[in-house]
């Protein structure tokens, strides 16, 4: 009876309570509660967050290539939690949205008004045989992971010669363009090293193309085809058996589906694109859709069953490539609709399907490719399929710059105004008139 009672009594009075509780500080929780932290009283806003440093991911193409260092791409959390916001150190294990809570690991339980979920997309190397043990001995590496990203570089710059294999998952990961970004910038340093003739660099794909959009596929076939580089689509890295150095991938159909066929190849060097899926608590959570993302309707980015609650990020299952730049769409729509939710009105904001991904193809150009479901989505006036030393600058300093004084203070929205702008631009020059 008492342990009843007190269970009721927890349930009732939860130790803690805010008006909106973010969950996960990374890009777009910290986004989404720096913006909130700002217009709702002190205290309003609490975030749940369970690491102490904080990465700049999208850098990590540019560490595991020599070209920035990891201490770069890290912060200490407790930094930039935004003043008026309480940071709960902890990992939500459990959500009770019929009863507006979260459970914390170590069972405290957080309840909430409204709840952004912001968990982001798990690295899943556990997801292919031998991958985790592999990850620890010599050639193997990610620069996914801030614990192998650095590694990534020192096998470069070790290379003697060998099969060099990048690949790309069958299922969603984030950044889609980094593994085959990480085969370029290797690509650049074995020829700074004299040593690529030696080497036989192949991008093993689950895809049945180079890249998803199909508008950056031909620049990139003929990027892939310049450095020499063997493009194998539809393989699928399975296992990773590190006592003969061999890497097994499963044949794909024209459909992707799984077929009896395999493919075994020895590396000397072997980058592995993770699978990626949502976080343990939010697959299997009543948010969730069969994938195991948050289920949330893909223009106004609210839960498609708990209307006081809204994703933004990796962790939902809206169509676009999960990246940082996504995000800052995500927290434009995201303003303005939990924004409606919190006066009681229904939110009407719709989420454009922005993505971007800056494809660095060498150790000083870059295709920014930008772009959503419908094709192409390009923010500035010039080419940008083409391998531009102006996108490389773009990626190394200014991107960094907006991602920490913008996009996770709650001020970067995304380029939807310049673009706008500059189209104007554009369609003057096109009709000459400036
Ligand atoms: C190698 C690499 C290269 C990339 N390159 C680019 C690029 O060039 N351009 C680009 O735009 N994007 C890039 N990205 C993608 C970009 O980093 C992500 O899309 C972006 O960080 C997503 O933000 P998010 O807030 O959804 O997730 P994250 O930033 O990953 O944050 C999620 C947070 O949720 C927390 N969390 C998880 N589970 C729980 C839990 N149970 N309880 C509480 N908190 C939890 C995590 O600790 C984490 O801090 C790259 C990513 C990688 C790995």
């Amino acid at each position: 009876m008492k342990k009843v009672t007190n269970q009721l009594v927890k349930q009732q009075f939860p130790a803690k309570h805010f008006k909106l509780l973010v969950v996960g500080g990374g890009a777009g929780g910290l986004g989404a509660a720096s913006k909130f932290a700002r217009k709702l009283p002190r205290g309003s806003v609490g975030i749940i967050e369970p690491h102490e440093d904080h990465y700049y991911q999208p850098g990590f193409t540019l560490v595991g290539g020599g070209l920035m260092s990891l201490k770069e791409t890290t912060r200490k959390q407790e930094k930039l939690i935004p003043s008026g916001a309480k940071w709960i150190r902890n990992e939500v294990v459990l959500f009770t949205p019929t009863q507006n809570m979260v459970t914390l690991d170590g069972g405290e339980d957080i309840s909430y008004d409204y709840m952004v979920v912001a968990m982001g997309a798990h690295l899943r190397f556990d997801k292919i045989k031998g991958a985790l043990e592999a990850l620890e001995t010599p050639g193997v590496c990610s620069n996914y992971s801030p614990f192998h990203v650095e590694k990534h570089y020192r096998e470069v710059m070790n290379f003697q010669g060998g099969n060099a294999i990048y690949t790309y998952p069958n299922g969603p990961i984030k950044c889609a363009g980094a593994p085959q970004k990480a085969c370029y910038i290797t690509d650049s340093i074995l020829r700074q090293r004299e040593v690529r003739e030696n080497a036989h660099m192949i991008y093993a794909t689950s895809l049945d193309k180079i890249f998803g959009v199909e508008n950056y596929v031909k620049p990139l076939e003929k990027v892939a085809q310049e450095k020499d580089i063997d493009v194998r689509t539809r393989r699928n890295l399975i296992e990773i058996d590190t006592s003969k150095n061999s890497a097994t991938f499963q044949l794909l159909d024209e459909d992707g589906a799984a077929t009896e066929e395999t493919e075994k190849i020895e590396y000397s060097l072997l980058h592995i694109g993770p699978p990626c899926s949502a976080p343990k608590a939010l697959r299997k959570s009543p948010f969730a859709d069969k994938s195991g993302f948050m289920d949330v309707d893909d223009g106004t980015l609210q839960s498609n069953r708990f209307p006081n609650v809204f994703g933004v990020g990796d962790c939902m299952n809206t169509p676009n490539a999960k990246t940082a730049a996504s995000v800052s769409s995500h927290l434009k729509t995201l303003d303005r609709n939990l924004t409606l939710a919190m006066l009681g009105r229904k939110p009407y904001f719709k989420y454009d399907g922005y993505a971007s991904c800056p494809l660095v193809v060498s150790k000083n150009r870059v295709i920014l490719a930008e772009f959503n479901s419908n094709g192409t989505l390009e923010t500035t006036p010039l080419n940008q399929k083409k391998p531009a030393y102006w996108a490389f600058l773009m990626k190394k300093y200014l991107m960094p710059a907006l991602y920490w004084n913008g996009l996770i203070r709650g001020y970067w929205n995304g380029p939807a105004t310049i673009r706008k702008f500059s189209r104007l631009v554009d369609s003057k020059n096109r009709k000459g008139i400036l």
